[in-house]
């Protein structure tokens, strides 16, 4: 009966595919023990200081949230030593690249500009609002060509989106090249800086601010910064993200975004678990510590593996076994990975960088799967 009148940039959408779920394998394969390693979610769960936090807060559920997340807002501008004014969040990062091609970006005129592959959210948002997006191929080994996307640049671009680290490869631009980039962009076009993976570029002895313009305090006018407690912060299931835009972008995102999309146990558990500096630590520590054994294993099991600066590996499994066949294999093994067909990547597998356990399982059964030739 709808069908007619469904708007035609809905009609034309595929959905997004997100991970398989663990209760979904657990059933379809009739398996006790499955972990998930789609999603870069945290590997050692969540802080207890959030636990702890989310009990003590659930009997103010009943309340709205207060208008604009005053408190969250606030400690966040303490935490990165920022402006508070600067500072908007959403549910999760995704409302906030919802939000921003909204705000800017007008149908049947305008467009937006991102690599290809990239996180889908970006392309997807814009197709619902009927914006035109333009894409560039990154580089054959996943760097990016900023030449080459600032020639897809025109005077209707609202919106550049890049993802750094990135999503899926893992490949992480210098941040003078960012920096550079957004010099050249026209002034009246927001170059949207995707942090999600950031805490996790630095290598031993080095700080986010050598990765990352935000943290070394020289984010250029005309660029904002995204970031989520989805990750690192071990918060996906509460959908919490935060951006630091230019102050009157952030002054017109409150006067539009949904008044309460971020709720009360969200902004409590962030308060909580900017104050678990330990387990914080813990996170990184696990993430770059896994990040080495599986780039180790996998190599040595023949797969050609991206270097990463994010919670995920990229890889290419040995010329026996397709990507297909190995993701096939493994679900029905218990360990749940990401094809990455939907990045246009079909030759191609995300692993999320586990705790030591789920590692250690995602290495043996890949190497059962690789060493009896392939499918099973
Ligand atoms: C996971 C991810 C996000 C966001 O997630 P939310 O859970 O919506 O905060 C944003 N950008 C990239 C590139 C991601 O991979």
């Amino acid at each position: 009966m709808f069908e007619n009148v469904v708007r035609p940039e809905i009609r034309s959408l595929k959905p997004y595919v997100p991970g398989r779920s663990i209760d979904e394998i657990r059933e379809e394969y009739g398996l006790e023990c499955v972990v998930k390693m789609a999603s870069n979610e945290n590997p050692l769960g969540v802080s207890p200081l959030v636990k702890e936090a989310l009990g003590r807060h659930a009997d103010t559920v009943f309340r709205y949230p207060a208008g604009g997340n005053p408190r969250l807002v606030k400690a966040l501008a303490e935490h990165w030593q920022t402006d508070a004014s600067r500072i908007v969040g959403g549910n999760g990062s995704d409302e906030i690249i919802d939000m921003l091609v909204r705000m800017l970006a007008v149908a049947g005129r305008d467009n937006v500009v991102c690599f290809r592959p990239c996180f889908s959210l970006y392309p997807i948002q814009s197709l619902i609002q009927g914006v035109e997006i333009r894409r560039q191929p990154v580089n054959t080994d996943f760097s990016f060509d900023f030449d080459k996307l600032l020639a897809l640049v025109d005077e209707n671009t609202r919106l550049v989106f890049v993802t750094t680290p990135d999503n899926p490869s893992g490949y992480c631009p210098k941040p003078d090249e960012v920096k550079a980039l957004a010099a050249r962009l026209p002034r009246d076009c927001l170059l949207v800086i995707d942090e999600a993976y950031m805490d996790f570029a630095p290598a031993p002895g080095e700080s986010e601010a050598d990765w990352s313009l935000f943290k070394r305090g020289d984010l250029p006018a005309n660029a904002c910064v995204i970031r989520t407690f989805s990750k690192s912060y071990g918060l996906a299931g509460l959908r919490i993200g935060v951006g630091i835009l230019p102050e009157e972008l952030a002054s017109y995102y409150w006067r539009a975004r949904l008044p309460f999309s971020v709720n009360i146990l969200a902004e409590e558990a962030v308060l909580a678990a900017l104050e678990d500096a330990e387990f914080r630590e813990l996170t990184l520590t696990t993430v770059r510590e896994g990040r080495e054994v599986l780039t180790r294993g996998l190599t040595e099991l023949g797969c050609t593996v991206m270097p990463s600066r994010a919670n995920f590996l990229m890889f290419l499994p040995p010329a026996q076994c397709t990507a297909k066949d190995l993701y096939a294999g493994l679900l029905a093994r218990g360990v749940i990975v990401r094809a990455l067909a939907s990045y246009d990547l079909p030759a191609w597998i995300r692993v999320s960088i586990g705790n030591t356990a789920e590692n250690r399982l995602f290495l043996k059964e890949t190497a059962a799967i690789l060493n009896e030739g392939g499918a099973r």
